[in-house]
């Protein structure tokens, strides 16, 4: 298991920022400001309306676009949602899964995302699931057993040859959008236990899964975040919606590839 295994991941999540028409103004300056050739994996998520203008203004480039949310079915009488297929038609390359602001404010369920997990693989998206503990949690002790339940039931029904096509995003909700990043070695922490359980299910999987690390990770604090051995990426939330924020991580990312 070495990090050149593993390509470095940096996925920018623009949450309910940003029209088609800014979108095609950061993916201009965006491409602008990234280091060619940098050996790191990139990928931008849209809220849906910008999704058509964000994949149009990337265009040729290699930076993947992921939509935040998917319904598990195809199609159906669900107003408001959002299926695979239909993004699949649009270009999308995955989609983000089990976001805590989905989880938290739209009761996304464990059980919605043991269909929709393998409902993306099969589509042919890539799935990065969602998974973090709260203060509480963290507090009481029950950070494990918390990411245990997430992680477990979220795989349950993905094939075992599939398990490391699966992106792992471990975000401690007490971490996000707060400003107060965990530290280098409680992100390790949790992110060596979050590979050790996909290791019960296969170890060759556990080497090759991709584990990131979201939480206030800004252009200042990733390089050191980036550097722990089992964290192999990061979700950026708020930093993300500057493209110059988004192109410094991927700089520091890079850097550790070299
Ligand atoms: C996120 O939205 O997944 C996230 C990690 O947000 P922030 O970087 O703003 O904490």
């Amino acid at each position: 298991m070495t990090p050149d295994q593993r390509r470095p991941y940096i996925a920018g999540n623009w949450k309910m920022f940003k029209t088609a028409g800014q979108a095609r103004e950061y993916a201009q300056k965006l491409l602008a400001r990234l280091p060619m050739g940098n050996g790191v994996e990139l990928a931008i998520c849209p809220p849906f309306t910008a999704l058509a203008a964000t994949l149009e203004g990337l265009g040729g480039s290699e930076v993947k676009v992921l939509a935040q949310n998917m319904h598990q079915d195809a199609e159906g009488a669900y107003t408001g949602e959002v299926s695979a297929p239909m993004l699949v038609e649009l270009g999308v390359h995955g989609t983000l899964l089990g976001h805590s602001e989905r989880r938290q404010y739209f009761n996304e369920t464990d059980r919605a995302l043991q269909d929709k997990v393998p409902a993306a693989l099969e589509a042919g998206l890539e799935p990065m699931l969602c998974v973090g503990e709260t203060e509480e949690e963290r507090e009481a002790g029950e950070t494990q057993r918390k990411l245990r339940h997430q992680v477990q039931e979220a795989l349950e029904r993905v094939p075992e040859e599939r398990l490391a096509d699966v992106v792992i995003a471990y975000e401690p909700i007490w971490a996000i959008g707060t400003g107060h990043v965990a530290t280098p070695e409680m992100a390790q922490d949790a992110i060596g236990f979050i590979r050790a359980l996909v290791g019960d299910r296969s170890k060759d999987a556990a080497d090759r899964v991709r584990v990131l690390y979201g939480g206030s990770v800004k252009p200042g604090n990733a390089a050191e975040i980036l550097a722990q051995p089992d964290i192999d990426g990061a979700l950026v939330g708020g930093a993300s919606l500057d493209p110059d924020g988004l192109a410094e991580i991927v700089k520091a990312a890079a850097a550790l590839v070299k």
